[in-house]
């Protein structure tokens, strides 16, 4: 089978490590700045970085519209941390998310960049032991729907959660070299 080809959407954030990781995985990682680019692609990662500033990005490239048609259609995305907030339904102190998962979210509710941390997690469908997770000014799930499967928690918020085709997590996999999330996800390309 040739291998799929995964976007990852390079508006801004940490794009060249989540290319790398599905690199790592086998998978044909190509970076998506256009609709255009949008087109060519069997799945999205929508990275960690500053939801507001790709919010404001999706809108002048006109990815917006095309990615939340394709999202509808089922397209397998996975967003971390910033990419998690853009793809919940309601995002209560930001912009609108593309509601591909039904989450509403709190930016920055785990508290200031000093406030940042590192937890190891179990996560249901990860096999191998814990997951180490780096939270860095991380959204916080205030209400999931009924859909939602919670994969993961942190003081009973969910951290890791999957609808779908949609996975998402609040904090950074790409950045600690453990490939199993990105792993995850590719199991529903
Ligand atoms: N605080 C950022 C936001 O609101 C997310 C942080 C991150 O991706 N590490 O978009």
């Amino acid at each position: 089978m040739p291998a799929a080809t995964v976007g990852v959407l390079a508006l801004q954030g940490d794009v060249r490590e989540h290319v790398a990781a599905l690199r790592a995985l086998g998978a044909d990682a190509v970076e998506v700045r256009s609709p255009a680019q949008l087109e060519q692609v069997e799945a999205l990662v929508l990275p960690g970085g500053e939801s507001t500033t790709v919010a404001l990005l999706l809108e002048s490239s006109g990815l917006r519209q095309p990615l939340e048609a394709r999202l509808r259609l089922g397209l397998p995305a996975f967003g971390t941390c910033a990419g998690m907030i853009l793809l919940a339904r309601t995002v209560v102190d930001g912009h609108a998310g593309l509601g591909a998962i039904d989450l509403a979210v709190r930016r920055n509710a785990f508290g200031p960049q000093a406030q940042s941390f590192e937890a190891d997690l179990d996560v249901a469908g990860v096999e191998g032991g814990p997951v180490h997770a780096v939270f860095i000014r991380a959204p916080v799930v205030e209400e999931a729907g009924s859909g939602v499967e919670i994969l993961a928690e942190v003081d009973g918020r969910p951290v890791v959660a999957r609808q779908g085709p949609v996975l998402v997590c609040a904090f950074h996999p790409e950045l600690v070299g453990d490939l199993r999330l990105h792993e995850l996800f590719l199991q529903e390309v």
